[in-house]
């Protein structure tokens, strides 16, 4: 495996391989790499030719008062796991924009509820990230997480109004043995924390339990479980327009977004 830094040197680099008829592989991440991230890895792994891994801490996703200083970092385990994996290119850039980055990528609709109500602008700083990477890295398969579900629904939805050449995978959610989906902000819980971060899961359980068609009253369940501090939404939606939805007669997904003390928790179930 190698480390690249520069965004130039990278995108000279996919070129070439690209012009040479090797099939591109790519995850984006934030780093304090879990089984969550390295499941997308192998699943884009057995798809590829070339997998290519980038970490980059994107500030422009972040709110001014939210955890971008302290997002937590590992960048030597994170190298170790790459390698375990089979990754053939590390992109670990300082920065990913130029000093006169002037362009917001910007996905109206799908980014109007849910997270994008909590958190006003980070659609557009995930989008406009996103765009870029795939600029320099140019892949021909990209894998993200149903983990961030609405973040998936939005990139996939870029792709096909910007006629990006990029074909987009969800892999699946990955819990930790004890039912909480693996995070890197996990790392923020202690024991107790915890314990009730658990909360989450289980009320996305007691949703798609509850035999009742009536949305409110499954929602009552679910927010009855919650042992949260604040919750930012629990909702149902329709898995495609992430519309909510006031009775369940077809596909349907609980999504849930809720703070444990300092640390924000998403968590999601297809019902
Ligand atoms: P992040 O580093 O949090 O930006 O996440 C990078 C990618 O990993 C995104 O596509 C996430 O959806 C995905 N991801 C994060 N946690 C999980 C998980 N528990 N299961 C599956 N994918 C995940």
């Amino acid at each position: 495996m190698r480390t690249i830094q520069s965004p130039a040197s990278l995108q000279r680099e996919m070129l070439h391989l690209r012009a040479s008829g090797q099939r591109v592989g790519f995850v984006p991440t934030m780093g304090f790499l879990h089984d969550g991230h390295l499941s997308l890895m192998r699943l884009a792994r057995a798809q590829c030719d070339h997998l290519v891994v980038s970490i980059f801490v994107n500030p422009l996703q972040f709110g001014p008062n939210e955890d971008l200083d302290r997002y937590p970092r590992d960048p030597e385990g994170d190298a170790a796991k790459c390698a375990s994996v089979g990754v053939d290119t590390l992109f670990l850039p300082e920065t990913l924009y130029d000093d006169d980055h002037r362009t917001t990528v910007s996905v109206a609709g799908l980014t109007s509820g849910l997270c994008g109500t909590s958190r006003p602008g980070h659609f557009d700083g995930v989008t406009t990230v996103v765009a870029r990477l795939f600029g320099v890295v140019q892949p021909h398969i990209a894998v993200f997480g149903q983990k961030d579900y609405q973040q998936l629904a939005v990139i996939k939805r870029m792709v096909r109004d910007l006629a990006l050449p990029v074909e987009v995978i969800g892999g699946p959610l990955i819990r930790d043995t004890d039912g909480l989906a693996l995070s890197s902000r996990n790392k923020y819980l202690d024991a107790e924390a915890r314990r009730r971060a658990l909360s989450l899961r289980r009320a996305l359980q007691a949703i798609k339990d509850h035999p009742s068609a009536d949305v409110a009253e499954r929602l009552a369940t679910g927010r009855a479980t919650l042992e949260a501090d604040r919750v930012d939404y629990l909702d149902i939606v329709h898995p495609d327009t992430l519309k909510p939805l006031d009775e369940i007669d077809g596909p349907a997904r609980a999504l849930v977004a809720a703070w444990i003390g300092n640390t924000r928790l998403i968590d999601n179930l297809e019902l």
